[in-house]
């Protein structure tokens, strides 16, 4: 795999969105009421990138993401995903939901629908995709996440790992150029978590632009082309993942590393 961060290092300093630009984020604050949850964040993400957020419980790194598709407002700095910067203006949400597909740790699935249902109803109804149109792309990527057979059958019959790999496929159905993920499998089974993983990881090999958030650093270690630790609503520091795990600069992330790995 190529590493786009690696050959667009000498570009890192631009401050104007380019055409490989997927996300850039430039002195962006966020305050929950008086609480400063997001602190100058400085972030730019290439297409085709594979980032992995890590960091302590309460660090920001859900808002941070959340920010990116328009789930929460910031307060302050920019925001451009694909070229569109994050303002108020209702239609560039529209586009940027429909751009950015996100995946949380509860898969969110309507229990009262089929997992075909799931799929297609944000299609037919959003997008405006014929039934018939939404359905097979709804298959394709029911296949893609391997389990066709379950198209059927309702979310409360399949297992943990399944209903977090049908929202994988939903989430593609809406052909989304950057997927986002909050720790995808923190929710679930151990025995659950490779197939959810695995799925990632297709994803990742097909060039697909991807952050997770994920306390999984086996997947950092395979998948990211860049790990991102964030502390008390900072980015402290990033490094490619040899990097970041062998040599990390920062005390702060000696002690979070020294605690999970
Ligand atoms: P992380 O995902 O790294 O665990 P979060 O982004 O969820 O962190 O939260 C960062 C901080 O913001 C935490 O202190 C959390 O309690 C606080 N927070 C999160 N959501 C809200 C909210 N809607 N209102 C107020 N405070 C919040
Ligand atoms: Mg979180």
């Amino acid at each position: 795999m190529s590493n786009p961060a690696e050959t667009n290092k000498a570009d890192h300093s631009r401050m104007t969105v380019s055409d490989n630009t997927a996300i850039q984020i430039t002195s962006m604050n966020k305050w929950y009421g008086a609480f400063h949850v997001l602190r100058d964040i400085n972030l730019t993400i290439y297409e085709g990138e594979r980032i992995v957020v890590c960091g302590p419980s309460g660090s920001g790194k859900s808002t941070l993401i959340r920010c990116i598709n328009r789930l929460e407002e910031h307060q302050a700095g920019d925001i451009f995903v694909d070229g569109i910067e994050l303002s108020n203006d209702l239609k560039n949400i529209d586009k940027i939901r429909s751009e950015v597909g996100m995946v949380f740790q509860h898969f969110n699935l309507f229990p009262h629908l089929t997992i075909l249902e799931n799929c297609t109803l944000a299609p037919i109804w959003v997008r405006k995709v014929p039934r018939k149109e939404a359905e097979e792309t709804a298959m394709h990527f029911l296949e893609k996440v391997k389990i066709p057979e379950q198209a059927n059958k309702y979310p409360g019959q399949l297992s943990g790992g399944q209903q977090q790999r049908v929202a994988i496929a939903r989430s593609l159905c809406m052909k989304p150029r950057i997927m986002l993920f909050d720790e995808p499998t923190s929710a679930l089974d151990p025995e659950m978590i490779k197939e959810v993983l695995d799925t990632m990881i297709a994803l990742a090999e097909e060039g697909m632009t991807m952050i997770c958030v994920t306390h999984e650093m086996g997947f950092a270690r395979q998948v990211a082309n860049r790990v991102i630790f964030m502390d008390q609503g900072q980015i402290v520091e990033q490094n490619e993942p040899e990097e970041f795990f062998n040599n990390p600069k920062s005390d702060r992330t000696k002690l979070f590393l020294s605690q999970i790995l």
